[in-house]
């Protein structure tokens, strides 16, 4: 392990609860292996701490933090500055501190995304068609407003409680729709699994994959179980599909590059670690 001085680049991760997060696994395992003197953190304040930890770390006091559960919209609204994409998604997974005193918010979580489906899904192209996104979470957002940026003709929403489809179809607009039922799938390039359906091994979404084009692509963001049910039904239709762990690690470069000023490195294999930390074989 590379020595930590009182030099060190520090940066973290603010959830609740923190402790199965995958990005301290990804991000020291990289620091380690690009020798860096830095460290990355977990950090997990009380339900209603949040804004006075991110108010007390203005001005530098460390690099940035990443931002998970239930902090995302939270942390947007403490930022001083943010990315399109941030704005869009209405909600942060990525703060950075600048030495002023000012705090920029950014979410990577649809960037992974898009980085995940070039990856498992070469020469798939997002924007030849329309996309499905089942959920209108914290997560979906995200997806819908990369989408969007991204040029998708038609982004659907597909979600249980449709007041909370309406409102993410209305706040990001443009060509963010709600899903019309039983035509969703009609045509579709992607459909995207932004609901926590299928973690931990239960029943995925209650679509009918059938009804899907054979030549669109799955993406589930549960990535536990790695296979989820939806993405072996989606390859049992002949569908390709792109897995949630993928999505994770490629959300994670950015903030990476963000805080310790270099890509990670390549010589280190993150998704067997983060495959053994969620206790599975690579
Ligand atoms: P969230 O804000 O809590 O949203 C959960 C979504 O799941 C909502 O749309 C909810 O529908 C739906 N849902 C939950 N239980 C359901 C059920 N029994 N039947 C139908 N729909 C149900 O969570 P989130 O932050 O968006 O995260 C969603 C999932 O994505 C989680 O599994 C998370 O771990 C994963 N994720 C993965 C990555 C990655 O990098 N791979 C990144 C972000 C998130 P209602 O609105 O009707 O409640």
């Amino acid at each position: 392990m590379s020595a930590i001085t009182g030099a060190a680049m520090v940066a973290g991760i603010i959830g609740r609860p923190v402790t199965h997060s995958l990005s301290p696994v990804l991000h020291n395992a990289w620091i380690e292996a690009a020798g860096l003197n830095a460290v990355y953190a977990p950090l997990a304040p009380t339900a209603d701490g949040f804004r006075a930890l991110v108010d007390g770390l203005r001005g530098g006091v460390i690099r940035g933090v990443n931002v998970t559960i239930p902090f995302k919209e939270e942390a947007l609204a403490a930022a001083d500055t943010a990315s399109d994409r941030a704005r869009l998604a209405g909600a942060a997974n990525l703060l950075l501190f600048r030495a002023d005193g000012t705090i920029h918010a950014d979410n990577t979580d649809g960037l992974g995304m898009l980085l995940a489906l070039e990856i498992q899904a070469p020469g798939f192209d997002v924007g030849a068609g329309p996309a499905v996104i089942l959920g209108a979470g914290g997560a979906a957002r995200g997806a819908a407003a990369a989408l969007a940026l991204a040029g998708v003709p038609v982004v659907r929403i597909l979600n249980r409680t449709a007041d909370r489809a309406e409102s993410l179809a209305r706040d990001i607009g443009g060509q963010v729709t709600v899903a019309a039922g039983d035509d969703a799938l009609d045509g579709v390039n992607l459909i995207v699994n932004a609901t926590s359906l299928g973690l931990g091994g239960g029943p995925g979404p209650d679509v009918d994959l059938a009804k899907a084009p054979e030549t669109a692509v799955v993406l589930d963001m549960v990535y536990k179980p790695l296979r989820t049910e939806f993405l072996q039904q989606a390859a049992a239709r002949g569908l390709r599909t792109v897995d949630g762990l993928e999505m994770l690690i490629r959300q994670a470069v950015p903030s990476f590059e963000a805080f310790y000023g270099q890509a990670p490195p390549v010589n280190v294999d993150v998704r067997a670690l983060a495959l053994k930390a969620v206790g599975e074989s690579a």
